[in-house]
């Protein structure tokens, strides 16, 4: 059995100041290709942002291991324990290879759209299912990044997405179309932070848990004169009520709000060719919400090192999970959409 030692390998030659990234950041898909094409590379990168300053066994604490030949495993040279770099991670106990899961993640969040299922299967070359799967693990890897509650001025507002537009009657929504709370920081010029969650109704009861949620006590909420929106203040949460006549007095009132609801709906077109539904919208937003708040501050390809970073530090969720949040009540459908049933 081949084996070869990790420590030499693994350990960061700076000491002194660890880098912020462990991970080597690629420019573009052919240097992707070039540093994670093969299972070997992505384990290697894997032990390095598990251990950025070189392997310690998890239980004496030794510094020199020996990958095993076959298994995602490093045995510790002094104690003999088997230590898995995925163990407890996103990536915990997955089958799929490793050059394959990081394409995925990397076509997720480092291409300027993203990409559905449909396309990750083709490009990556895996069923449905699996491509399927691990978008809405990844997905919701990012919603859980997204925790900080919103603060200072907020433009909020509630958008409809799906259907054609003019076929809802009053607030009853059709098949496949929905409501998203929209939240965004008021940054004078510019927009601070987003949120969206997709909500069932625009009650005072759903917007004033959603808002609580999302924003911070004393922060100002900036919304329209919706009956829903009282509430707040009771929450902690100052609020600006805007009396709007029209839908061009709002986008000029509400700028911020209704240049993400226009992106928004450019992505559902153009990504998903329009065809977002229910069941996975939450992970949608999730994913656009964290593409949109790094728009301007990263590097697209380094958002896929953090998020494998990030990946490291939180437990995957499984199959199961997806198929029994709330989002899947809607008479099963979902289920047999997603080819997981
Ligand atoms: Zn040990």
């Amino acid at each position: 059995m081949e084996r070869e030692t990790v420590s030499a390998a693994v350990a960061s030659p700076v000491a002194a100041t660890p880098p912020a990234l462990a991970l080597p950041v690629p420019a573009n898909l052919v240097e992707f290709m070039a540093m994670y094409g093969t299972e070997d590379a992505c384990l290697e990168a894997l032990i390095a942002a598990r251990w950025p300053g070189g392997f310690a066994c998890p239980r004496c604490a030794h510094s020199k291991g020996w990958r095993h030949a076959n298994r995602r495993l490093i045995e510790c040279a002094a104690c003999g324990h088997q230590a898995s770099p995925t163990a407890g991670t996103l990536l915990h106990m997955a089958k799929l290879e490793l050059h394959k899961l990081f394409l995925l993640l990397y076509l997720l969040v480092a291409e300027k759209d993203g990409a559905n299922a449909k396309q990750l299967q083709r490009q990556v070359g895996v069923n449905y299912k699996t491509a399927r799967l691990w978008t809405l693990k990844f997905r919701e890897m990012l919603h859980e990044r997204e925790r900080d509650k919103l603060v200072g001025r907020v433009q909020i507002d509630e958008t409809i997405v799906g259907g054609s537009d003019g076929t809802s009657i009053g607030r009853r929504l059709g098949e496949n179309r929905n409501y998203v709370l929209i939240m965004v920081e008021d940054r004078g010029k510019s927009c601070g932070r987003l949120r969206m969650e997709a909500i069932d109704d625009a009650t005072g009861d759903m917007l004033q848990t959603v808002v609580e949620s999302r924003v911070e006590q004393g922060a100002t909420a900036h919304t329209d004169g919706l009956a829903g929106y009282r509430g707040l203040k009771k929450a902690g949460i100052r609020h600006k009520a805007e009396v709007i006549g029209d839908s061009k007095q709002a986008s000029e009132k509400f700028p911020k709000v209704h240049r993400v609801a226009a992106l928004l709906k450019r992505v559902i077109l153009g990504t998903l060719q329009g065809s977002q539904s229910r069941g996975w919208l939450p992970w949608l937003l999730a994913e656009f919400e964290f593409r949109f708040n790094r728009r301007r501050s990263e590097k697209r390809p380094l958002l896929f090192a953090r998020a494998v970073e990030f990946g490291l530090k939180v437990t995957g969720k499984t199959r199961r999970y997806f198929t029994t949040r709330r989002y899947f009540t809607e008479k099963g459908t979902m289920f047999r959409e997603m080819g997981l049933t």
